[in-house]
């Protein structure tokens, strides 16, 4: 094998320790909300982290990256190792783009619109395939930030629940910053009873199977009010350089 760098080395080591915290974390946040650590998908959110230290993750047992862009996650494709790993999109996707991605990763977290829902599909259909979504819900129904309103999610969802060529899996958020726990969790705790609502009018086509929510900061409050994807970054590969 060929003698790491040492920058890289050491990039390595503290991964691999930040792992270990976090995924013992997940563990008690799991129990204590009754479920099994296995129940739980630790997604490593890998923007602006490049390919040998997300190959390194892979290789600690890490079964799902996500991207946020995809000019970023174009580049990085060919030099990551998804034999055993799932990509998913977790940032806003422009309809314009979709084809450029369709395919390659196993699921689209951030689907917002029907146009794009329409897209995804449309693009599905002709690689014959089905793309797993989720429908991203703006819970703080801040202008800044992409997602339906919580008020029209159940709506939303329908219609894409009618759509061939995508398959609604669950729910994604993303939460305003919140100052106490009490806050964030309360957010979480609303998020979760929408996820349960849908879920229980059991509607043709969709399986509310995943609930993606909690980042760095939040993800022990996210598990213990309901959450099953914890989209983690920078807790786990340190502060992201943007170059
Ligand atoms: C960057 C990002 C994350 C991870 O954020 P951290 O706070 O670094 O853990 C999670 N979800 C989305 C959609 C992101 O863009």
């Amino acid at each position: 094998m060929e003698k790491l760098s040492n920058e890289l080395a050491y990039r390595f080591r503290q991964v691999e320790e930040n792992l270990k915290v976090i995924q013992n974390n997940i563990s008690d946040a799991a129990i204590s909300s009754g479920r099994c650590v296995s129940d739980i998908k630790l997604l490593a959110a890998t923007k602006t982290v490049p390919s040998e230290v997300i190959n390194h993750v892979i290789s600690l047992g890490i079964d799902c990256i996500g991207e946020n862009k995809v000019q970023e996650l174009i580049s990085k494709y060919n030099t990551l190792d998804l034999t055993n790993c799932e990509i998913h999109m977790i940032g806003h996707l422009q309809t314009n783009k979709v084809k450029q991605i369709v395919g390659k990763v196993n699921m689209i977290q951030s689907v917002d619109s029907v146009r794009l829902a329409n897209e995804i599909a449309k693009v599905s259909l002709q690689k014959s395939i089905e793309t797993d979504i989720l429908a991203e819900v703006n819970i703080g129904m801040e202008t800044s930030k992409s997602g339906v309103d919580p008020n029209e999610l159940e709506e939303f969802v329908c219609q894409l629940s009618e759509i061939r060529g995508i398959k609604v899996r669950g729910i994604m958020s993303i939460p305003p910053i919140c100052e106490k726990k009490s806050d964030i969790r309360r957010m979480f705790s609303q998020i979760y009873r929408f996820f349960i609502d849908i879920r229980c009018k059991k509607v043709d086509n969709i399986n509310m199977d995943y609930l993606s929510m909690g980042m760095s900061s939040d993800y022990t409050e996210a598990i213990l009010e309901g959450a099953n994807i914890v989209r983690i970054g920078s807790l786990l590969f340190g502060n992201r350089i943007y170059t």
